[in-house]
């Protein structure tokens, strides 16, 4: 019994734990706002329909399970090159990016920090202030050193960006700069593609590594238009890791489907550095699972499909910009100006920073059900047509 005293009990995760209590909550007006999921209008958790056609085609070839290779599904991994950097761009077709499945972004976070702290060993870690609590625990685990760069001002809800590049300007050359690429988490405030255009200057010029998350692709603006800061940075011919994730857009949290991208200069660079990520996932947990990988791969390569996923994926995006207009609409009717609201319009994706105090949180939780995280971050998505009036006029009770 005394074997495992030294052995602290883990206090949690917090947003985890949030999502325990609204469940044992007996409140039948009581609101979700907390974890990080897309749940549709009815409050459930999409299966999308191009999902459900490559798994029936998928169930109908019942083919044998072999070992996936260590790298991951050949036609996923092309599948992932296309999505993020488009069908035709250079780096693609020039093979100078290396490309690995992994579990989930959670899955290309770490493998990517394990080989960042592996070859750059002098290199720390730059993450916005703040970031997904789960970055720092992530990267200090791989044994990186965390530091983080000003982000978020609270004062106009917006950015800080001429601090954000003052901040980067001064790091030591191969620092490296986590980024999230748009819909950031937990604030919802992204870098306008002006912002990214001043910013990849620095990042060149003081030879600076970009790791760029990337989690929400499509909940933002659109496909396309979410890419923007992985595709500028590989234009600009940076060395640049990218970390994605389709357990949102794909709503298929539980198969860890994810991949992680390191754009090189040319491609011996890129085998050689897929070679090591290989290494690197080889004695962790050997090679990848086949499930996700393969639904992903079925919906990216089939015209048909992939349109189908496009298209609700636009349905998710509108939705959550629906929500944004009407929470906004019900706090605007209410506060006449009172507090500023704009940021509800403005911030992007699933998240938003909403300015509340722990103390406001605690009240909406406490008196009216509606549960958010203590940093005061709203999970827009977990709105609805029929719980939006509710929020507004209870949020709108705490501000006034
Ligand atoms: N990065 C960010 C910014 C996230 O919000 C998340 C998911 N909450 C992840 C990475 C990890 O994604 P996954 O669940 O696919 O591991």
């Amino acid at each position: 019994p005394q074997f495992f005293a030294h052995v602290p009990p883990y206090g949690g995760d917090p947003i985890l734990s949030l999502m325990e209590a609204f469940q044992a909550d007996p409140r039948a007006r009581k609101v979700s706002l907390g974890i990080g999921l897309y749940f549709d209008d009815e409050g459930r958790l999409p299966v999308m329909a191009a999902v459900r056609q490559a798994e029936a085609a998928l169930a109908a070839q019942r083919g044998p399970r072999p070992y996936l290779p260590i790298e991951g599904l050949a036609e996923y991994r092309a599948g992932v090159q296309r999505v993020l950097f488009g069908a035709g761009h250079e780096a693609v077709a020039s093979r100078r990016i290396a490309t690995l499945q992994t579990l989930g972004g959670s899955g290309a976070l770490k493998v990517g920090a394990d080989f960042l702290h592996q070859y750059f060993p002098q290199s720390a870690i730059w993450v916005s202030d703040p970031t997904w609590e789960n970055h720092l625990a992530l990267f200090e685990g791989a044994g990186l050193r965390v530091h983080s760069y000003p982000y978020y001002d609270l004062a106009t809800r917006g950015l800080r960006f001429e601090a954000m590049l003052e901040t980067l300007r001064g790091l030591p050359a191969r620092s490296i700069v986590l980024l999230h690429a748009s819909c950031h988490n937990p604030t919802g405030v992204d870098l306008s593609h002006e912002q990214w255009r001043a910013l990849i200057p620095v990042l060149a010029e003081r030879a600076l590594i970009p790791f760029v998350d990337i989690a929400y692709q499509g909940l933002g603006d659109g496909l396309e238009e979410d890419a923007f800061a992985v595709r500028a940075l590989a234009d600009a011919g940076l060395p640049c890791f990218v970390a994605n994730s389709f357990s949102k857009n794909f709503s298929l949290y539980g198969e860890r489907v994810g991949a992680l991208s390191v754009v090189c200069a040319h491609e011996a660079a890129a085998e050689t550095v897929l070679g090591q990520l290989q290494a690197t996932v080889r004695r962790n947990y050997s090679t990848p699972p086949t499930h996700g990988a393969r639904i992903v791969a079925t919906v990216l390569q089939s015209p048909a499909l992939f349109e189908a996923w496009r298209d609700e994926l636009a349905a998710m995006r509108q939705r959550i910009q629906a929500m944004r207009q009407q929470l906004h609409a019900g706090l605007d009717e209410r506060l006449q100006g009172r507090q500023p609201i704009g940021h509800f319009l403005s911030q992007r994706g699933m998240f938003s920073y909403t300015g509340l105090s722990a103390a406001q949180v605690d009240w909406l939780r406490h008196e009216q059900g509606i549960y958010l995280v203590r940093s005061g971050r709203m999970c827009i998505s977990g709105l609805s047509t029929r719980n939006v009036g509710y929020v507004a006029q209870a949020m709108a009770h705490v501000l006034a």
